[in-house]
């Protein structure tokens, strides 16, 4: 079995996109070059890019824990596409003060992928929990759609 080259295993904060796709993209073809694309884990649906990444509170990746003690390795991303947003607006135990939040799932198989957050300002990003999304040469190797 290979061995699948994980986001999470990338530090995600220090490098540059370019950095990052050359790490977890394979120089084969141009066309991989071009794929910025993260994904989710369930369904292999086209979620959000590599160069969405966006620094909040001073860093692009933040960790932390919901109140029931369960810790989320989240990466901030100006757009996910492939989010659809669920819930209303609350700011109860935010991790970004002045933000509220609501889930953010996938659009297309609903699984939880993070949240969106939402300035009293009306600026907003995407807290993306970083396990659950792939990269392109995870795609590859996915069993689902194309
Ligand atoms: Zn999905």
């Amino acid at each position: 079995m290979t061995q699948p080259i994980a986001f999470k295993w990338l530090n995600f904060d220090r490098l540059s996109d370019e950095e990052i796709q050359n790490l977890i993209i394979p120089k084969h073809s141009p066309e991989e070059n071009e794929d910025d694309n993260l994904y989710c884990f369930i369904c292999g649906q086209a979620v959000t890019k590599i160069h969405y990444r966006t620094s909040i509170q001073g860093s692009r990746e933040h960790t932390f824990a919901n109140p029931a003690g369960i810790v989320f390795r989240i990466g901030c991303f100006r757009n996910a596409f492939g989010c659809a947003q669920a819930s209303d607006f609350t700011d109860s135990f935010t991790w970004f003060p002045g933000y509220s939040w609501r889930y953010a799932l996938c659009a297309d198989c609903q699984t939880h992928l993070g949240w969106v957050y939402r300035s009293s300002e009306g600026s907003q990003f995407y807290g993306l929990i970083l396990d659950r999304l792939i990269s392109p040469r995870e795609k590859k190797e996915f069993p689902g759609k194309n």
